[in-house]
This record gives structure tokens, C-alpha cells and sequence, in this order.
């Protein structure tokens, strides 16, 4: 009898294993896909030291997400962990090395989204929180909101322990000699009494923002995205990069998406949704998605820049109309591949 029961829960208990198996996640692929900026960088341009500094920037934050996802981490945490290690980096338009407002203030936004549940978190027009990343993320998890703006996310940022700075953290002198350049140019425009809206000059011409996509073994995506935004911004302009589905989007039932680039155009397309439900209700690949939605409807409509993008196979797609775009992305097996220029 004593042997008959053992030999009953053995097999119950054997049953139950198999069927945890089974409802275990069969995705064991993962991929880190990231970017610093999109804009007009040329390798003429480009100094062998600079190159240097930026594809060991690069190589630093996807080997932060990849770390974290090879350990089994979620999507949510690598792509967070690869664009803070960007934010702190002064290359890049983000965090440290935000470009200048018109008034000579770094003003940031940021986005982050998880494609599992559809939560999704952003800040816009922060001065002092020195990862607008996990500002957003904070307001994602922590808040019942999805978009916290200035003062307000500041003192949330504040209430939920996040490093807090004085605005002069984000001061490099690159930037400052970029809006004094702007200035130089608004002047001269004013003169002439243009239009500025449809003056090419009026936007920057290397953009900077950074963001990272990830898919994690689980078959989770999620994308994050965050910026300083344009330079010579005013009026509390507020660019794609926090607005969810435009220049930030994540959907596990499609892709992750984060974008770089002429802001106002990425808005006004909803870049990264329209991204994901070209895949959803049109059945494209990735691929076709992300370069229909880059490549014609952007520049048709006179923008420019370039998005990156996983979907949740892990194929990659880093699309963009720009003579450049920081980009990189690594793969399960660890393999790294950065990019600066078009091919
Ligand atoms: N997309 C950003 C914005 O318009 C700029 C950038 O990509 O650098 O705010």
C-alpha cells in the first residue's frame, strides 16, 4: 500500500513538473538593441579619438543590458541600465550633455514602456533628476500616472529617493557652443524676417537623444528612450521622446521601438505605434515596418532621423534617413556589432 501512494505522488508530482515545462517560456532568445542619436555625422567629420570615445560609450551600455538579460533580467532592466549608462556618458544628448534650451537651461525628457503589460512611464522638462530614465520608470511602477512634467516630477522624483542635482550637472561646453551657434543663426533669420518654422537651420543637425530596446528571455520587449530634446528649444517644447507610441513604444504582441530624431515629425506620425501596428493589422515584418515608416513617410513629410527596433522574435531593424545614427546592438551569443555611419 506504502509503495503504491509513493509511486502515486511520484507520478503526481512528475505531472505537475511537465506541465510547469510546458507554460515556461519556450523564448530563450534575447537581444539589446541601442542608440546614441541620429543627425548629420560623417565620417570626414569625425576624429579617430572621438570615434574612440564614442563606440567605447556605446560598447559600456550594451554591455550593461546584456549583462543583466544574459542573467536571465528582464527587458525593462537592460534597456533602463543601457540608457542610464548614456545618460551619465557627456556625449551624448541626454543627462549629462543635453543640449541647451533657448534660455540656456538642459531641460529633459524621457520615456520608458513595457511591452507585457502596455504600463508605460515618462518625465518631460526636468531639470535636476540626474536619470530622467528612472524618473520615468518611477512614475510607470510607482504612480498612477503615465506622464509627469517640471516641478512635479521633480519633487516625485524626489519623494521616491532618485539622485537629485543642481542644473549645472548637465552644463559641457560643446553644448553651450551649440546654442550660442543657434542664437547666432536665430538673429541673422530674424533679420531676414523668415519663417523659421520651415527653415531647415532651425533644428539641430545631430540630434544625440539615446535609447535602447530590448526583448529578455521570457519574451518580454521593452523600450526606453531619453533626451535633452533640441537645441534652442523654447516655450516648453516638448519633443517625441516622452510621448508614448511616438518616439518611445514597446508591445510584446509586436515590437519595441525608440526613436531619434526631428521630434515634432515623429509626434505627428506616432513613429513607434504606427511602427507596431503596421506588424498588428497589416502583417508586415519588422523590417518593412520600420523602413516604410523611416525611410518614405518621415522624409515625405520633411523630417529626418531614424528609430531602432526588435520585435518579439528578436529580429532588429535600425532604420534611419540621416547621414548617421550611433547605433549598436548584441546578441545572445554576445555578439556586439557598433555602428556610426551608413553603410
Ligand atoms: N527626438 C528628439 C527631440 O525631438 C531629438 C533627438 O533625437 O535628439 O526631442
Amino acid at each position: 500500500m506504502k509503495k503504491l501512494l509513493i509511486t502515486f505522488f511520484l507520478f503526481t508530482a512528475m505531472g505537475v513538473y511537465a506541465q510547469q515545462k510546458k507554460t515556461q517560456p519556450m523564448n530563450k532568445n534575447f537581444v539589446l538593441v541601442i542608440h546614441g542619436g541620429a543627425g548629420t555625422i560623417l565620417k570626414s567629420q569625425m576624429t579617430p579619438e572621438k570615434e574612440k570615445a564614442y563606440t567605447e560609450a556605446l560598447d559600456k551600455a550594451l554591455q550593461a543590458g546584456y549583462d543583466i538579460l544574459k542573467n536571465g533580467g528582464s527587458a525593462l532592466d537592460a534597456v533602463e541600465a543601457a540608457v542610464k549608462v548614456m545618460e551619465d556618458s557627456p556625449l551624448f544628448n541626454a543627462g549629462k550633455g543635453a543640449v541647451f534650451t533657448h534660455e540656456g537651461v538642459n531641460e529633459l525628457d524621457a520615456a520608458i514602456m513595457n511591452g507585457k503589460t502596455l504600463q508605460a512611464g515618462s518625465v518631460a522638462g526636468v531639470t535636476t533628476i540626474k536619470n530622467p530614465i528612472s524618473a520615468a520608470r518611477a512614475v510607470m511602477e510607482k504612480s498612477p500616472h503615465v506622464m509627469l512634467t517640471g516641478k512635479g516630477a521633480e519633487e516625485f522624483a524626489k519623494e521616491q529617493g532618485l539622485t537629485i542635482v543642481d542644473p549645472s550637472y548637465f552644463y559641457t561646453e560643446d553644448r553651450w557652443r551649440s546654442l550660442e551657434k543657434a542664437l547666432k543663426q536665430d538673429s541673422l533669420k530674424e533679420q531676414q524676417k523668415k519663417s523659421t518654422l520651415n527653415q531647415p537651420e532651425n533644428r539641430d543637425e545631430k540630434y544625440g537623444t539615446v535609447g535602447a530596446v530590448a526583448l529578455d528571455i521570457n519574451g518580454n520587449l521593452a523600450a526606453a528612450t531619453s533626451t535633452g530634446g533640441m537645441t534652442n528649444k523654447r516655450w516648453g517644447r516638448v519633443g517625441d521622446a516622452p510621448i508614448i507610441g511616438a518616439g518611445t513604444y514597446a508591445n510584446n504582441a509586436t515590437c519595441a521601438v525608440s526613436g531619434t530624431g526631428w521630434g515634432e515629425f515623429f509626434i505627428r506620425l506616432v513613429m513607434g505605434k504606427s511602427i507596431s501596428d503596421m506588424m498588428e493589422y497589416k502583417h508586415s515584418s519588422l523590417k518593412k515596418a520600420a523602413e516604410e515608416m523611416v525611410m518614405k513617410k518621415l522624409p515625405a513629410l520633411g523630417g529626418d532621423g531614424g528609430v531602432i527596433a526588435v520585435d518579439k522574435n528578436g529580429n532588429i531593424a535600425m532604420p534611419f534617413c540621416t547621414k548617421g545614427m550611433y547605433r549598436g546592438y548584441i546578441k545572445k551569443d554576445g555578439t556586439k556589432v557598433i555602428k556610426i555611419y551608413k553603410e
